[in-house]
Parts: structure tokens; sequence; C-alpha cells
């Protein structure tokens, strides 16, 4: 497994509605391990397979953060939200392509998902509480669609002025 690099906002990759799976081959697991690795390096709980500039509908998550528990890898090929509450949560969101800025979005607080796994099975489950988000946000990579999205004009244009300064001294560096 190797880390890779993770593309920062704004990158017309990010902006992009991303193309199905057509079979979970040993490339594809390995792409798995890889955003997995690269997730918990960064750290964060989860990745998009466009975030590494590969525009194919694939996440991984992890959203345990009790020090000293079990991990929880999860590799969902194309990942599809089939029902969600009608009550919402609001959870402080980040991202690792908008690294250090952080906003309040309000999201169903419950959804059921259905994917396919690792081995090529057909899963089905419902997330609740920072499970529900992270994969709300993370599906919405696959559509192009960031948290930022989300808020006012005004600030979602001041978090991509920063991103745009980021990108530049990184650049320089
Ligand atoms: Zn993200």
């Amino acid at each position: 497994m190797s880390i890779r690099p993770i593309l920062i906002h704004p990158d017309p990759r990010l902006k992009k509605v991303c193309t199905p799976v057509d079979e979970v081959n040993d490339d594809m697991r390995k792409l798995a391990g890889d955003m997995l690795e690269t997730m918990y390096d960064a750290p964060g709980i989860g990745l998009a397979a466009p975030q590494l500039g590969i525009l194919q509908r694939l996440i991984v998550m992890d959203c345990i953060k009790e020090e000293g528990a079990e991990p929880q890898p999860m590799a969902l090929f194309n990942p599809e939200v089939v029902w969600e509450s009608e009550a919402l949560n609001v959870y402080e969101e980040g991202c690792l392509s908008i690294p250090e800025q952080y906003a309040d979005v309000e999201r169903p607080a419950e959804v059921m998902v259905k994917w396919v796994d690792v081995d090529g099975a057909a899963c089905e489950a419902k997330f609740d509480a920072l499970w529900a988000t992270c994969v709300q946000h993370e599906i919405d990579h696959l559509d192009g669609t960031l948290f930022i999205d989300y808020l006012g004009p005004l600030k979602r244009q001041m978090i991509t002025r920063k991103m745009v300064k980021l990108k530049r001294e990184r650049a320089r560096a």
C-alpha cells in the first residue's frame, strides 16, 4: 500500500461526476488500500477517490476516533443513499481537500446506504451520528459536491481564496 497525494480545492477534478466501478478487481482493491492508508496518514475519517484524482465511485471511511479503539476501515464501491431520515443533524465538517477549514453543515441524521464491498458483495446498512455525516460527505464528492457548497457564497469564496493562497505557497516551497 502507498500514500498518495490529496488534491486541494479548487481543482476541476473535485467538481466532476465520477463513473461507477465496473468490477471490484485487484487494482480496485489496491486503490482502496492506498486510499485507507492515505486517509489514516492525513489523518482523516473519510476519503473519496476523486480526492486522489481518480474519477471513480469509491469511498473509504473509519469514523472510530476514540483512542485505543479497534479501527473499523470500510471501503464502499458505488455507494448510494437509498433512504434518509427527516430528522437532521449538524456537524462541524472539514475535508482533506480543504485543509484546516471547518463549518457547520446540516444533513439527514440517519441514512440507509447500499454499496459493493471489496469482495464484490452487495451490502446495505444504516448509518447514524458521525458515520451518517461522513458517508454523505464522501458520496457528495463522487458527484462533485464539496461541503463548502452548502455554505453561503461569501463564506465559500473566503475559504476558496485561502486555498488558492495555500496552493500557491505549497507550489513555491
Ligand atoms: Zn471531503
